[in-house]
């Protein structure tokens, strides 16, 4: 049968592994990670699957194509499929989505809300992650409010939010603020994000320690007891590297 569907622009499917940060951390997943992103933090911890001059590297796929590859990597065996990015949100999703589900996968997404799409309802879970003033992006309320809406209260939502200092710290608040239905994620941001060609170059993890530290400890004083304050699980055990 020939899969009619948009093709999907796929940087990397890999997994195994487990979920390194935020609601579904230390679950065992299997990732699809999409080419393309309509920001450019200034952190970004994932260029080859933002920045175009690694565009060679992705490809277009079909969802068939896509889920033939998600059942390899898991066996056959029913898991959770992250799709990640880039922004996963600017791919064609919702066939690969209802295929999955045919056979008991469920499927969690993030993104910064800046793209809304109709097949946000059918997800398990939906991860808004807008974008702090560290990131030098700006943030649309209104369209993060939209992805919110197009969700219609099916998959778990949550937010998650990367700080990097005090000003990341207030913006996060406001988020919270906006959106008090929703469980808070804090993540402290690494500093030292991997430069696309050398997945080896050391993560300093004692300074995200210590970020995190100031995390908790502001999270505190300020009696902020809903946030949740999470590290980067994968970047403690493998630093920067690719596809683990
Ligand atoms: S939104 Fe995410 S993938 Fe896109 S540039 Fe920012 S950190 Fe990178």
């Amino acid at each position: 049968m020939t899969d009619t569907h948009p093709a999907i622009r796929v940087s990397e499917i890999f997994g195994p592994t487990i979920q390194g940060e935020g609601v579904l951390i230390g679950l065992p997943t299997v990732f699809v990670r999409t080419g393309g992103c309509d920001y450019r933090c200034s952190w970004c911890d994932s260029l080859h699957a933002v920045d175009r001059q690694f565009r060679d590297e992705w490809q277009m796929m079909s969802s068939d194509a896509v889920w033939q590859n998600v059942v390899a990597l898991s066996g056959g065996r029913p898991l959770m499929v992250s799709l990640s990015g880039g922004n996963p949100a600017i791919q064609p999703f919702g066939a690969l989505i209802k295929r999955g589900h045919d056979e008991s996968y469920r499927f969690a997404l993030e993104t910064q809300g800046s793209v809304v799409r109709e097949w946000f309802a059918e997800l398990d879970v939906l991860v808004l992650s807008p974008k702090p003033p560290s990131s030098e992006m700006r943030t649309d309320w209104a369209t993060i409010e939209a992805c919110f809406q197009a969700a219609q209260d099916k998959p778990q939502v949550v937010l998650k939010l990367v700080v990097f200092d005090e000003d990341d710290y207030t913006f996060a608040k406001e988020a919270a603020a906006r959106f008090p239905r929703l469980p808070v994620y804090l993540q402290p941001g690494n500093h030292t994000p991997p430069h696309p060609g050398n997945e080896d170059a050391p993560v300093d993890v004692d300074g995200i320690m210590k970020r995190m530290e100031w995390l908790v400890d502001s999270v505190t004083r300020d009696r902020w007891f809903e946030a949740r304050v999470l590290p980067q699980l994968h970047v403690m055990l493998w630093g920067n590297k690719r596809g683990v």
